[in-house]
């Protein structure tokens, strides 16, 4: 199926339930209104001359716009391209070239920065940009009124000329080991893993999903829009960018079954001083994904948030993005300590990663996803394409995983983040998990920072609980004696306000690794 015809399917099954709740306007839409404003919209793009392939960018936080231009490409048959909201004049400039974008819509609504003087800035350097619309401004309008008698019979023959197979969006990694990468990614890739995440949560009209994680990213727009509108649900956009207090508020206010986050969000939920006044029981379940999920939390989640059902999620852009997930009715052990089993028409395996063999259940190496969810490739980059996807379709996600006997997969760490001192290595994942129980300590992060003799020595950044009284070095130390193996303990220690992170939530470790690689 296409998005469209997926979309054609949920309208005709439930016209008068909602699709879509933008809290923050008290704005709302019925699937029947949703579906209109959509067709409206992707008359208008072809009356503006978007053509199947043509690349529309969508550059905004989240706004009910955001998910219509996401339907209404895929209707049109254009490849919709993410662009990061926090990006500036030199990143998007990249992408509007690297992509080839010829429509541009941003967002004037949120001000948090200037689109409109960014955009005048590079235009002259996008040949193919031919015109920029934005939201919260008259062009936008006019653009959705655009549509003329032949666009809109136009858009109703274009379902036929479309295949599941076309790509339909590029989206970038998290760019949280490096330079962000495109992924190409059609109807099926993204259309099937929303759908399939969606059913195992058991999602149905009945649900609402309360999306605080972007739209930019695969989280908020596959295993958010997608997962809801393939099954009927309602997706709940609670804030344009994440807040705790507006997201629990929503949550509340809007009766929400389902809530989004990665564990950091979770977290700063969690640690609101007014978390125990929100009414928090229509919930049942939601989704934690895109880093590890420290086990205290997971056990909060459960107990304080109502989420009996909370699923992990392990994915990546790249494999549209889910590939394993814990089910409903996991215990809390399956929940903390892995990341699920194989999502139904998936393959996994793990690999030795030098070698490329695949090693016995039990051991660590190099985990590997196929199916229908492994992207078409990264836009226009075939080399970067030919390392990640192997010629048997097999995505190589560069993380570091073992297999349990019974199928369920733990993540111990990326391939890019393991530690190697002295020739020991060692997973930075394993010693945070250890020091989050110490008292003083708010969140750490444990990296590995050059060293003369060693090679590499651990570095564990912290955010003490008390900034007054943050944790010394000499305190963390005698917290590890005798528990943790010597050349696992930390040798250096930071304490910090905040770690750097990506638009996604994730610490961005390299950052952590350059800014203190060489300081005391
Ligand atoms: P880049 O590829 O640009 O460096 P990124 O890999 O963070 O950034 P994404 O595609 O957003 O970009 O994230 C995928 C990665 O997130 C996975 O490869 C894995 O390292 C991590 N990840 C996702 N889910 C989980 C999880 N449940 N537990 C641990 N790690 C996870
Ligand atoms: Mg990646």
């Amino acid at each position: 199926d296409t998005i469209g015809a997926n979309l054609d399917r949920t309208v005709a099954a439930w016209p008068d339930r909602e699709a879509l709740v933008d809290v923050e306007s008290g704005r709302r839409w019925t699937y029947a209104e949703f579906a209109a404003d959509v067709d409206e919209l992707a008359s208008a793009l072809l009356a503006s001359g978007i053509a199947k392939g043509d690349r529309v960018g969508i550059w905004a936080v989240n706004c009910p716009e955001w998910v219509l231009v996401q339907y209404a490409t895929a209707r049109v048959g254009a490849v919709m391209v993410n662009i990061n909201p926090a990006y500036r004049t030199h990143e998007v400039e990249y992408v509007l070239r690297q992509a080839g974008i010829t429509l541009l819509v941003a967002s004037l609504r949120h001000r948090t920065s200037d689109y409109r003087a960014m955009v005048e800035q590079v235009r002259r350097n996008c040949p193919r940009l031919r015109e920029t619309v934005y939201i919260g401004d008259p062009s936008w309008d006019a653009l959705t009124g655009r549509g003329t008698a032949e666009s809109r019979a136009q858009l109703r023959t274009r379902g036929s000329e479309l295949s599941c197979d076309d790509p339909i969006n590029i989206q970038y990694t998290s760019g949280t080991t490096g330079f962000p990468k495109g992924a190409t990614l059609s109807h099926h890739n993204i259309l099937n893993n929303g759908y399939f995440v969606g059913e195992s949560l058991a999602y149905s009209e009945q649900d609402r999903v309360c999306v605080p994680v972007p739209f930019y990213h695969c989280f908020g727009m596959v295993m958010g829009n997608l997962a809801a509108t393939s099954h009927g649900a309602c997706i709940v956009v609670p804030a344009p960018s994440f807040d705790p207090a507006a997201t629990l508020r929503a949550v509340q206010d809007e009766h929400c079954t389902s809530l989004y986050g990665v564990p950091t969000m979770f977290i700063a939920e969690l640690n609101l001083p007014d978390f125990a006044t929100y009414d928090l029981s229509s919930l049942r379940t939601g989704i934690m994904a895109g880093s590890p999920c420290p086990v205290e939390v997971m056990k909060r989640v459960v107990a304080e948030m109502h989420m009996a059902e909370v699923s992990i999620c392990y994915g990546m852009t790249e494999t549209s993005p889910v590939s394993l997930q814990t089910r409903r009715d996991d215990d809390l052990e399956h929940r903390t300590g892995t990341v699920g089993r194989v999502l139904p028409h998936l393959e996994v395996k793990v690999v030795d990663p030098v070698d490329g063999v695949t090693r016995p259940r039990g051991t660590a190496g190099e985990l590997c996803t196929r199916g229908y969810s492994v992207m078409l490739g990264y836009w226009n980059e075939p080399e970067k394409t030919a390392e990640a996807v192997d010629p048997g379709r097999w995505m190589h996600t560069g993380d570091l995983a073992v297999m349990r006997e019974d199928g369920y997969v733990e993540i111990v760490g990326r391939i890019k983040d393991m530690i190697i001192r002295g020739g020991e290595n060692i997973y930075p994942r394993e010693i945070e998990e250890f020091l989050y129980a110490h008292p003083k300590i708010a969140d750490v992060q444990v990296v590995g920072v050059p060293h003369e003799r060693y090679g590499e020595e651990v570095l564990a950044c912290v955010i003490a609980r008390d900034p007054a009284d943050p944790p010394t070095l000499a305190e963390l130390r005698a917290f590890c004696e005798d528990r943790l193996a010597h050349y696992k303990i930390p040798s250096r220690l930071r304490v910090l306000e905040a770690f750097p992170m990506t638009v996604s939530g994730k610490v961005r470790k390299i950052e952590l690794r350059e800014t203190y690689a060489d300081r005391d």
